[in-house]
């Protein structure tokens, strides 16, 4: 696959062998917990071959070692993880990707294995509050400081630097207001000071947004949302340089966090549409958003291709296309807002994102019941979340007037 750069071609055969066992066309779900020696000097072979790469590794490069125990490495896992590093674009030759249970697991192992007792981390939010509790509740305890830097204080970034910051970690587009950050200045001003750039990208695929070209030095998903694709797994993916990844894969095996055979397959079989999807989704959202802004119910309508959006220029330039995702709020009040979603019939309601069947959710509800919280997190009693699925666009657009007729 390396004479071809289109995604869809990547999306299909990368990462997978040509040639399966049994002559299969689908890379098999290797259900073992563990990996057997034919004899003594199997064992010894494998052990010599080990630490070749362990020497290797030190050095900042990797080679492929056969499969000891499931809690390191997995067949179908590695081909999972060979497509998943040919999507984000990377050098073939220096980048690979690091599949997880889940994309907190990718997120918390990459500070933890980057980051030491002492050093300082910023976070740019908006960000997934998951990744904002683990910073400000479980690294302090572990000597690691964090400092939260709002989107919209962006230019500040140098002053927010310590002599001990060693790592910039950042979402694009941010969830729920959809907020979009220059990576090039981003990666620019890190690493005039020496400092690592992760970006959790889960919000504009790979199809979208590819961080790494940017000059990022990380890329993060939850491949639970779009990756996967149907709400139907849970798993977490880091791609960046065998030299920023060693640590991290290392750690994962420590803390033995890799997401199993059968989800690695799922995620393959999900990849596959990606593009297809993605494209759906963009359109879906796009349609969705127009409309909205004509919507006298409407109040204000959030979505990075809207001309009116303050990232527009910014997302113009860097993704090729806004994602699947609208934020809107509704003219009135937290009631008003809950009866439109009630009266949404197209749509599920919940808390994700990323798959082919439409969700929608009043954002506020999800986070506490407390109302200062919600306040503090910039979230207002009358926003909703819609995440577009792949339905037709006509159908979420009849759906969409009927439930704003009825409030
Ligand atoms: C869902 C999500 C996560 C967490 O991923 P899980 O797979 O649910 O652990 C992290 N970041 C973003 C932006 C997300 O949307």
């Amino acid at each position: 696959m390396s004479t071809t750069t289109h995604f869809s071609t990547l999306a299909v055969h990368a990462g997978e062998e040509k040639r399966k066992p049994y002559g299969a066309l689908t890379t098999p779900v290797v259900q073992t917990s563990t990996y057997t020696f034919a004899d003594t000097a199997e064992i010894l072979a494998f052990m010599q071959h080990k630490a070749e790469r362990e020497a290797i590794r030190q050095a900042g490069g990797d080679m492929p070692v056969r499969d000891e125990y499931g809690r390191y490495s997995n067949p179908t896992q590695s081909a999972a993880e060979r497509k998943l590093a040919a999507l984000e674009g990377g050098d073939a030759q220096k980048t690979r990707a690091l599949l997880f249970a889940s994309g907190m697991a990718a997120i918390t192992h990459t500070v933890l294995a980057l980051l030491q007792n002492g050093d300082h981390m910023i976070m740019v939010c908006g960000g997934y509050r998951r990744t904002i509790e683990f910073a400000q509740t479980v690294l302090p305890r572990w000597g690691i400081a964090a400092t939260l830097l709002d989107v919209d204080r962006l230019d500040q970034l140098a002053e927010t630097i310590r002599p001990n910051t060693r790592l910039i970690l950042a979402e694009t587009p941010t969830n729920p207001y959809l907020r979009v950050i220059d990576l090039a200045r981003l990666a620019e001003t890190a690493h005039a000071n020496g400092i690592l750039t992760a970006i959790d990208a889960t919000f504009a695929t790979p199809i979208n947004l590819r961080p790494l070209q940017w000059g990022i030095d990380l890329v993060i998903h939850s491949a639970s949302k779009y990756l996967g694709g149907h709400n139907d797994l849970l798993a977490g993916v880091v791609v960046g340089a065998h030299t920023l990844l060693n640590p991290i894969e290392t750690l994962r095996g420590l803390f033995g966090s890799i997401a199993d055979p059968q989800t690695a397959y799922l995620l393959i079989r999900g990849l596959k549409t990606l593009e297809l999807r993605v494209q759906r989704q963009n359109e879906n959202a796009r349609r969705v958003a127009e409309w909205l802004t004509q919507h006298p119910k409407v109040a204000r309508v959030y979505y990075p291709g809207l001309p009116d959006h303050p990232d527009h220029e910014v997302a113009k330039r860097q993704m090729s296309g806004f994602g699947g995702v609208v934020s809107f709020e509704i003219a009135g009040g937290r009631e008003r807002t809950s009866r439109f979603v009630d009266a949404l019939q197209l749509p599920y309601i919940g808390p994700t994102l990323g798959g082919v069947e439409s969700i929608v959710q009043q954002q506020a509800l999800f986070i506490s019941l407390n109302e200062p919280d919600r306040r503090a997190a910039g979230i207002s009693d009358t926003l909703v979340r819609y995440a577009l699925g792949i339905e037709n666009v006509e159908d979420i657009l009849a759906d969409l007037e009927r439930a704003l007729a009825q409030i």
